[in-house]
Formats: structure tokens, C-alpha cells, sequence
């Protein structure tokens, strides 16, 4: 299990729940003596292009620090992707998260929709035909769904569920949906935790997402597994929470 991380997450570059300082050091303490640690490049002016419109990327640009920020967080997705289909499980240990973003609009703390760039650039390379985001952010990721409206070859889910059996219910029967996928990204938001905005799950709750995650991969796409941060604001659980993920995902 490989973290795809960069010092400059730990920028504080703008004023939402996001950016917050102190947000990113639980998570790299929590994570740093148990995982290899990877640093990304920056996504490139093409790799964006593929999920947003030219006003967008200009738009996003008139913040520099937020663009320069953003574009490393895209980046960090792409090696996630890019790590976990060469047969090594990642993890995207990134922000701004992404899955608010649109093709022309953004909202939510979120800029440049990361996963959506990282799976539209292995499918563009014809390295995958198909893929499967299971998104278990308290949110829904409407950015990450309008990028894949109307494709066959993604299928994006976001379990609702009724309460904390009925969601991790959910969560099963998505990650054993019917169509194949040759890879399983995770939209990995924190922020339904019980100690956190949603006030649901446990932190094993992640353990169990993660172990479920690896094997649905194992039995479908050669273990091709791999997850990016989106939300998660109680800065004083998230360390736990995404190490129990982290633990259940990797080997
Ligand atoms: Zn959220």
C-alpha cells in the first residue's frame, strides 16, 4: 500500500473546512510509520482537459495557490490510479478533495474533480475499460456523477442506506455490481463518521470498506484497487479513521 502525498497539502489555501490548518498533519502521523510515503507531480493542462471545460481551468487559475495546489492534488489521483493499476494498492492522501467538481462548475471545497481526471486518463490510455467509484463521503459526489452520466464504461455509486447496518448493507451491494470493471476507485470521505457532520459510522465501519474493497478487487479486477481523500472534518479522528481504511484495504 503506497500514500501519494505532498507537503503542499499541508498548504492552508483558502478558508473552508478543507483547507483547515492542522487538517492534514493527524493523518500523515497516523499513517507515516506504517505506509510508503510518495510524492506526486502535478497533473498536467491535458489531463484536466479531459474533465473540464477550458472557462473552468481558467477560472480555477485566477486563485494561483489553489491552482497550484489543485493540480497536485489531481496528480496525486493519477498516481494513486496509476500505482494501483501496475498491481499496487494507493492511497490518494490529498486535498482540495474533488468529487463537487464538474465539468464547467465547482462547489463544495472541491476544484478539480481528481478521481474522475485519474480514471479518465487510464480509460483515454486504453489501460482500463471500464471502472467502478464507490464514493462513501457523507456527501453525494454530483461532479463525480455528471462526469460519468451516460458512460457505460463507469459506474459511479454513493451508498445512502438506513442507518449504520443499512448503509454498510449498501456498500456490499454496490462493490458486487453486475457489470465488470477493471478497476475500484474509492471516493473516501470521513465525514459520515460518528464523531463527525454525519454522526454514523464507527471507525472499523472503514476497516470493514477497505477489506470489502480489496476483495471485490481480488475477485473482479486482478486487485486493482485504489482510494483519493474527500471530506472528513473532525481532525481529531480522521488519523484513526483513514489508518483503520487503509488497514482494510491493503494486503
Ligand atoms: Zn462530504
Amino acid at each position: 500500500m503506497k500514500v501519494i502525498f505532498h507537503p503542499r497539502f499541508y498548504e492552508v489555501y483558502t478558508s473552508d473546512p478543507a483547507a483547515a490548518p492542522g487538517r492534514m498533519e493527524p493523518m500523515v502521523k497516523a499513517l507515516e510509520k506504517e505506509f510508503e510515503f510518495i510524492e506526486p507531480g502535478p497533473a498536467a493542462e491535458r489531463d484536466l482537459a479531459r474533465v473540464h471545460g477550458k472557462n473552468h481551468i481558467q477560472s480555477v487559475k485566477r486563485e494561483p495557490q489553489v491552482f497550484e495546489v489543485g493540480i497536485l492534488a489531481a496528480g496525486g489521483a493519477i498516481l494513486a490510479a496509476e500505482t494501483a493499476f501496475e498491481g499496487q494498492p494507493a492511497f490518494g492522501l490529498i486535498r482540495p478533495p474533488g468529487h463537487h467538481a464538474s465539468p464547467h462548475s465547482c462547489w463544495g471545497f472541491c476544484y478539480f474533480n481528481n478521481i474522475a481526471i485519474a480514471i479518465k486518463k487510464l480509460l483515454s490510455e486504453g489501460k482500463i475499460k471500464g471502472a467502478l467509484i464507490l464514493d462513501f463521503d457523507l456527501h453525494y459526489g454530483d461532479g463525480t456523477s455528471n462526469m460519468f452520466s451516460g458512460s457505460p464504461a463507469v459506474s459511479y455509486f454513493h451508498p445512502e442506506g438506513n442507518g449504520r447496518e443499512g448503509f454498510l448493507e449498501e456498500v456490499k451491494r454496490c462493490l458486487q455490481a453486475q457489470k465488470s470493471y477493471d478497476i475500484i476507485a474509492l471516493s473516501a470521505g470521513f465525514d459520515r463518521h460518528e464523531e463527525d457532520w454525519g454522526g454514523l459510522l464507527k471507525t472499523e465501519d472503514y476497516f470493514t470498506i477497505g477489506k470489502w474493497a480489496k476483495e471485490a478487487s481480488l475477485e473482479r479486477c486482478l486487485g486493482r484497487r485504489f482510494g483519493v481523500l474527500e471530506g472528513g472534518y473532525n481532525h481529531s479522528v480522521l488519523g484513526r479513521n483513514v489508518k483503520s481504511l487503509l488497514q482494510g484495504l491493503s494486503n
